[in-house]
């Protein structure tokens, strides 16, 4: 297969950054933004054919895109959406690029109980997944049933159980799979809720959440959510700040000064700009306390290993 032979919707050249919470990030070798399993499935296996990586991207609420731009196929899976409720057992069916929060208000008019926490995530079902997504002590492992994986290598679908995801701590095997160059996709997931409730009670919960997170993270400003994993049993975001670091810049990246574990784009950032904050972070907590500081985002296209020193 050529470049030539290009799938419809398959296209080279295109920017990233409007396709990820941070704004930032450099352009795609190929980007495709497939709406059925089938053009999926077909997008992957002309990938595969032409030796591309595939990098699978939800609503990117999770990904600090380089600024170089990423070689090999983006796929980005927003607009595989759709999903099925079953009113009486309280399951649901949803694909892969479902909005969380859209979602979760489905699921509450629904009077379905159980996915309220993910009004406040702005991502997708199948990034929820990878991620194990959660808030408040509840986590997406606890509510998946299963889930239907295409293995790009092969072109076929599997059905994996929940127990079967090696779930953890905002982990799944398929970040275990992430470095590889067909990683495997989430199309679509089952997941149980509590059926029998009053929606507007429901709704009410979201509401409550929603306003908590309004009051206590920089919601108004581009961001990728918690930027490091919490060294349990401490908090990332408290290390942050007792070490002084809230409200740091470089370039346009600031360390918010509401919460110290997001780092918001203040207009132009560059991802170069992020990730030198991330490695100022990291030092300083390495040298005051003793701790490494992991990050939660993952990071898509080349970047720098080591702090490069101020910019901007
Ligand atoms: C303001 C804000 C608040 C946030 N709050 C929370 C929170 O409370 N709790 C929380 O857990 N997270 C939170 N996040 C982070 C983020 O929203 C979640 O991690 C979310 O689950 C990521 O979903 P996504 O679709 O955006 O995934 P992306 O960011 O696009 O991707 C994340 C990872 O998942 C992989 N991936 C995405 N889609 C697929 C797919 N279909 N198949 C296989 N792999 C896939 C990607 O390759 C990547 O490795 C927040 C982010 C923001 C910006």
């Amino acid at each position: 297969m050529s470049p030539a032979s290009l799938p419809v919707d398959v296209r080279p050249s295109q920017p990233l950054a409007d396709l990820t919470s941070w704004k930032v990030g450099g352009t795609a070798e190929y980007l495709a933004l497939p709406r059925s399993v089938d053009q999926l499935a077909s997008m992957v296996q002309w990938a595969v054919a032409m030796g591309l990586t595939v990098h699978p991207i939800g609503a990117g609420s999770n990904l600090l895109i380089s600024d170089e731009g990423v070689q090999g196929l983006s796929l980005c899976l927003r607009r595989l959406q759709g999903v099925r409720f079953e009113p009486t057992t309280g399951m649901i069916e949803a694909y892969s690029g479902e909005h969380l929060p859209t979602l979760a208000r489905k699921a509450a008019r629904a009077g379905l109980h159980g996915l309220e926490w993910l009004a406040g995530i702005p991502g997708t079902i199948g990034g929820a997944v990878a991620m194990n997504a959660g808030c408040q002590g509840s986590c997406l492992a606890e509510r998946l049933v299963d889930v239907e994986l295409l293995d790009p290598s092969t072109g076929k679908c599997w059905r994996l159980r929940g127990q079967d995801m090696a779930f953890g701590y905002r982990h799944s095997l398929l970040q275990d799979m992430a470095a590889a160059q067909a990683p495997w996709i989430v199309v679509s997931a089952r997941l149980r809720t509590s059926p029998g409730h009053a929606p507007q009670n429901l709704l009410e919960i979201i509401k409550a959440n929603l306003s908590q997170r309004n009051r206590t993270q920089p919601c108004n400003l581009p961001s990728g959510g918690s930027v490091f994993r919490n060294p349990l049993p401490l908090k990332a975001g408290r290390l942050i700040e007792v070490l002084g670091l809230k409200g740091e810049r470089r370039g346009h990246a600031e360390i918010s000064t509401v919460h110290a574990n997001f780092i918001v784009n203040r207009g132009r950032a560059l991802a170069q700009h992020i990730q030198a904050l991330i490695h100022l972070v990291q030092d300083s907590v390495m040298r005051e306390k003793g701790i490494t500081l992991q990050t939660e985002i993952k990071h898509l296209g080349r970047f720098a290993q080591s702090s490069p020193g101020p910019l901007g």
